[in-house]
């Protein structure tokens, strides 16, 4: 049987924390080599502001700035074209285009994997499985294997933030890419817990509950992550399992505003801090805003 040796190129941005135990499992059984670009730091964010046009969000330049960086060091690159995670839900038209947009934006790109993905059944999984695994080799049972374990890698990855022993309690919500994008969102992580407080993500509550606070809006929205902050934020609002809400926000991002009106719609005057995000935040403004919120929060919990 047939075995094509190539370098496949991971860019390190958007959904890659959320997935990378299946990518990287996936291609490596296909006998590839993997190069993943490094966590995001300042050359990375330059390379995405020179390639992405301007009103794009935060989280798509950067990940243009990861395809810039790896490239050239790479025969194939992975661009995922993410169209539905789960049935009668949908995900943010910049994911379905993104192949497009970059190969529109960067000069001189290698072959990309971009085959449409949709992840809501094994069977709706397939056509990507088949499609990517026929570019690294002819046999069949090699590529269903490759998947079987990576399955099985991401099935036993448990991402997520659920400290405990804090005095006070945040539910740090938004999108993955902003929450553990440590240079993006600069630190808020570790910021939050030097001020005495402890976090929770959505990872941390079962998908029932979340389901069970979505069943009552009037309409339910058919935005992946809409659906999974709304319904987290404002379980653990309800059952006091929080003293506020911390909502890490890409500038220019409709699907955030509307998450975060909902929110605000549901909980009326409970404690909720928004943080935007794009390549000119300061991080003076940002660590007094978050300075603030937590002073309050410590004056409300000695009341
Ligand atoms: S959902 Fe918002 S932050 Fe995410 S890619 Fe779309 S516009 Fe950007």
């Amino acid at each position: 049987m047939a075995v094509f040796y190539m370098i496949v190129g991971i860019p390190n941005g958007l959904l890659y924390y959320r997935y990378s135990p299946f990518i990287n499992t996936f291609f490596s059984e296909l006998g590839a080599e993997i190069i993943v670009s490094p966590p995001t730091n300042k050359s990375i964010l330059n390379l995405g502001t020179k390639y992405c046009v301007d009103e794009a969000c935060l989280p798509i330049k950067i990940f243009h700035g990861h395809v810039a960086y790896i490239k050239n060091k790479c025969d194939i690159i992975l661009i995922p074209r993410v169209m539905q995670l789960n049935k009668k839900e949908f995900i943010c038209p910049k994911f379905c285009g993104l192949p497009e947009m970059i190969k529109n934006n960067i000069p001189d790109m290698p072959k990309t994997i971009s085959a449409p993905i949709y992840t809501f059944s094994k069977k709706s999984f397939r056509p990507w499985i088949k499609s990517t695994g026929l570019m690294f080799t002819k046999n069949y049972l090699k590529i269903i294997s490759a998947y079987k374990k990576a399955l099985k890698t991401q099935e036993n990855f448990k991402p997520g933030i659920k400290d405990s022993g804090f005095p006070i309690n945040v539910a740090l919500v938004g999108h993955t890419y902003n929450i553990y994008d440590n240079f993006a969102n600069m630190n808020v992580i570790k910021k939050l817990n030097k001020l005495g407080i402890g976090l929770l993500t959505t990872e941390s509550l079962e998908k029932i509950k979340i389901d069970s606070e979505v069943k009552e809006l009037f309409k339910r929205p058919f935005w992946t992550f809409a659906r999974n902050c709304y319904g987290f934020s404002t379980y653990m609002a309800k059952h006091k399992k929080i003293n506020g809400i911390i909502y890490i926000s890409s500038f220019s991002c409709g699907i955030d505003s509307i998450v975060i009106e909902l929110i605000k719609n549901k909980l009326g005057n409970f404690p909720m801090l928004i943080l935007k995000i794009d390549e000119q935040t300061g991080e003076a403004g940002f660590d007094t805003r978050i300075e603030a919120f937590s002073d309050m929060l410590k004056r409300r919990c000695a009341e």
